[in-house]
């Protein structure tokens, strides 16, 4: 996958470090570097045992579980509360004895009791996610986590069939608020670096995603003809379904890869039969990345083992489920340092398998069974948003950290109506959701938008978590 020309391998690198995601110029710092050398590393050791990988992983396991008991204020007192010594957990079977970690926990912890002696929130390491589960968190990274889960994702495109110079589209959300906060000098000068020497990638708007729009997309895939085509479930489930309805025959990637939300059979169904291609899943949360990939053999997905524990839980107590169980999954991050994750239940449902998978690789394989589902809205001006957008709302207008909110849904009532449900810390003035409301119909027409500040929000009556939802059925 690593180009031997010199210009190409500037290329490659520009590409690990991709701007876009990151929004840091790492490019002038690392060089790439440190993520090339987890790929090559990577590429080999998937081909270990199991037996192999867990001796590596508990390795790692031993080395981090000595740091937070010797570094992490929240750590050491509640190893001192349930009488446990670092020597106690030895490998990934020991994690049980530790109590498990949930967003409340941290809430209530962050950021002095949760960082390494002598760390401190900074823009650089401070993280903001919520995309996908309605549950904001503001947390701290690890560039050594960040890096690996990266090469874990370059991995995965080697398993899906992508090689370097391939043309990729991916239907992604774009930033909502661009006017008067330009991104600083830099990021620019990163963005058009990236932008000017990795071409071969476009990306389509899902916060835009009427009729219309669908067509251009749909007019533009044809003539790009990419090759990899990668998206949220929903917004490229809608893409497929327009071409569908209207005979459009000529997007045929070699491989879809689905990120955000589950997906479902019958959006893998009708990815494969419109697009002619292979679909591939991947698993992750915005706090423990790189967690599991989907290879060739669609056998499940394959947990990156040399970066994270995937424990399953009983879904009402806290013990651990034995393989092919299903329950709620527990992430212990291993390459976090800075503000480690240890047995983090993020809300989601899966199941460990126990088959080894015909593709030959060590690495132990999962599934995910449950968890984040959301609408597509439709906006009285017939523009179709991606449920994405209301959380890059929030986090783009600063709510998350300004007021603290908690949790929050979007409910589109009827054809003209939103209502918003917001659990915070502090209530926003009157300014700023004025600021809200106009930003949401700037996207979405003319409609009538509520904002309610609540205590809690309640699940839907299955459980499921649903931060966007639509109430509105298709012709209504
Ligand atoms: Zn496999």
């Amino acid at each position: 996958m690593i180009p031997a020309n010199k210009f190409q391998k500037l290329k490659f690198y520009l590409n690990l470090t991709n701007p876009l995601i990151d929004r840091k110029v790492r490019v002038c710092r690392t060089y790439g570097r440190t993520v090339y050398d987890h790929l090559v590393f990577l590429e080999r050791s998937q081909w270990w045992t199991p037996e192999e990988l867990e001796v590596f992983q508990n390795d790692k396991l031993k080395r981090l579980i000595r740091h937070v008991y010797e570094n992490i204020p929240y750590y050491r007192e509640l190893f001192a509360r349930n009488n446990l010594a670092p020597g106690d957990i030895r490998t990934a079977e020991d994690l049980h004895k530790i109590p498990v970690l949930t967003k409340y926990v941290i809430r209530k912890n962050f950021p002095d009791r949760m960082l390494a002696g002598g760390a401190e929130v900074t823009e650089d390491n401070v993280r903001r996610t919520g995309a996908s589960t309605g549950e904001p968190l503001v947390f701290c990274g690890d560039y050594r986590s960040f890096d690996i889960a990266w090469a874990s994702f370059l991995r995965f495109y080697q398993w899906i069939g992508y090689e370097w110079g391939d043309k990729e589209a991916r239907v992604w959300g774009f930033p909502i608020i661009t006017d008067g906060r330009k991104a600083p000098i830099h990021q620019r000068a990163a963005d058009w670096l990236y932008g000017r020497y990795v071409p071969n990638r476009r990306y389509f708007d899902a916060f835009n995603m009427d009729e219309e729009k669908l067509g251009e997309y749909a007019a533009e895939l044809s003539r790009y003809k990419p090759h990899i085509l990668r998206g949220y479930v929903s917004a490229v489930t809608s893409l497929a379904d327009y071409c569908r309805k209207n005979n459009i025959n000529g997007i045929r990637p070699k491989a879809i890869t689905t990120t955000a939300e589950m997906l479902h059979s019958s959006d893998r169904k009708l990815l494969q039969k419109q697009f002619s291609s292979d679909v591939f899943d991947q698993y992750a949360c915005g706090e423990c990345l790189g967690v599991a990939y989907e290879c060739k053999e669609h056998k499940g997905m394959h947990i990156t083992a040399e970066h994270c524990v995937v424990e399953i839980l009983d879904e009402h107590k806290d013990e651990t489920m034995p393989a092919g169980e299903r329950g709620r999954i527990a992430i212990t991050d291993l390459d976090n340092y800075v503000m480690p994750f240890i047995r983090y239940v993020n809300g989601d449902v899966g199941r460990l398998k126990k088959e080894i998978c015909g593709c030959g690789r060590g690495l132990p394989l999962m599934d995910y069974a449950e968890g984040r589902i959301t609408d597509m809205i439709r906006g009285a001006n017939g523009n179709v948003v991606h449920g994405e957008f209301f959380t890059h709302l929030l986090e783009e207008m600063g709510w998350l950290e300004q007021f603290g909110v908690r949790n929050f849904e979007a409910v589109q009532k009827d054809r003209n109506g939103i209502h918003w449900y917001l659990v915070c810390d502090t209530r926003p003035g009157q300014q700023e959701i004025s600021e809200l409301i106009s930003l949401c119909r700037r996207y979405l027409g003319n409609m009538n938008i509520e904002v309610h500040f609540v205590e809690n929000i309640q699940p839907t009556p299955s459980g499921k978590r649903r931060f966007t939802r639509s109430e509105v059925t298709a012709g209504s």
